[in-house]
């Protein structure tokens, strides 16, 4: 019987990928929902998570035929420990789902495998590692914000696990602060995800409807509640001046966090990845980039140069699933 070299996963919040890594490429991908607590409210976790596995298979049995697989490796949206358990799955398992031995029961499906669980943004900077001892940093922005450092080609998040979570640092220390996905108040994840721009406008166009109404969003969208990300992101691209400010008063937020992680570290190659940034595209990337320059002190760095997009697909995570698997972190 033929062998595949690594079967790929990408466990999403909201779609469930998968496909064949070979030759640094994705094949065969395939895409469902992933069974998770808001499209399944009448299942216990443990039923959630059977529908999960039950849905690996099938479409493994797609992807592969009668072919067995050597490697079997998976990114994940949540926390990863050391042994491959999910710390902690808010977006597919719902809050204070506790730590689960992920790795341990995928490899009761493919017992002859060697199988891999990772962090999701952690497999999407595997991707863009240029060499196996490359330092980089991936900032993922979409709904949420995420990051992942690399350190000579190894992802850097301390004894526990906790780093990598840019996200989650306080920047809005106002009793009118956003609310993040964590529950706690005015972190950068609520203030310069998709979600915070877009919270941020309807707040806007509440408070000021003179100049909202005369904006290319507000002449498309006359109630402020009926505003989305795709109508945000079609008026940045539009020119629309009112979405322009919001837009960049979001990169302000995040480009101070990554004149931090600069400082802190000299990190110079930062790539943006996330369906919010890679919509808003080069217009969004210069803001950071330009933001970024002005939140540190001038060592003569090229922050245009610094700041750069990753590949508009969606396959970061199964790229770097796969890559990882492979022996990239050797
Ligand atoms: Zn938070």
């Amino acid at each position: 019987m033929q062998t595949a070299p690594c079967l790929v996963f990408d466990v999403g919040g909201t779609k469930l990928r998968a496909g064949l890594y070979e030759s640094d490429r994705i094949s065969r991908e395939m895409v469902v929902s992933t069974p998770n607590f808001l499209n399944r409210p009448d299942m216990l976790t443990r039923e959630i998570r059977g529908a999960l596995f039950s849905e690996m298979q099938s479409l493994a049995g797609a992807i592969l035929h009668d072919r067995k697989v050597d490697k079997v490796s998976i990114a994940f949206a949540g926390p990863i420990d050391s042994n491959g358990s999910v710390l902690a799955a808010p977006t597919i398992w719902g809050r204070g789902s506790g730590p689960y031995p992920l790795r341990e029961e995928v490899q009761r499906l493919w017992p002859e495998a060697e199988v891999s669980v990772l962090n999701d943004v952690t497999a999407a900077g595997y991707r863009y590692l240029r060499h196996p001892s490359d330092d980089i940093c991936v900032l993922t922005v979409s709904s949420g914000i995420g990051h992942k450092i690399f350190v000579l080609g190894r992802p850097v998040v301390g004894p526990n696990g906790r780093g990598g979570e840019i996200g989650h640092l306080r920047v809005d220390t106002s009793d009118e602060a956003p609310v993040c996905d964590c529950g706690e108040k005015g972190h950068v994840g609520a203030v310069a995800s998709g979600r915070g721009v877009l919270l941020a406008a309807r707040k806007r166009a509440q408070q000021q409807p003179a100049s909202y109404r005369r904006s290319f969003l507000g002449q498309r969208y006359s109630r402020p509640s009926a505003i989305n990300n795709a109508a945000v992101v079609e008026a940045f691209h539009a020119g629309d001046r009112w979405v322009h400010r919001l837009v960049r008063e979001s990169a302000e937020v995040l480009g101070r966090a990554i004149a931090m992680l600069h400082c802190a570290v000299g990190l110079e190659r930062v790539v943006v990845i996330g369906g919010f940034a890679l919509a808003l595209g080069d217009g969004y990337r210069r803001e950071l980039a330009r933001a970024a320059g002005e939140s540190c002190w001038n060592l003569g760095e090229r922050w245009d140069a610094m700041v750069c997009l990753g590949e508009a697909d969606d396959w970061s995570g199964m790229i770097g699933a796969g890559r990882y698997a492979m022996g990239w972190s050797s």
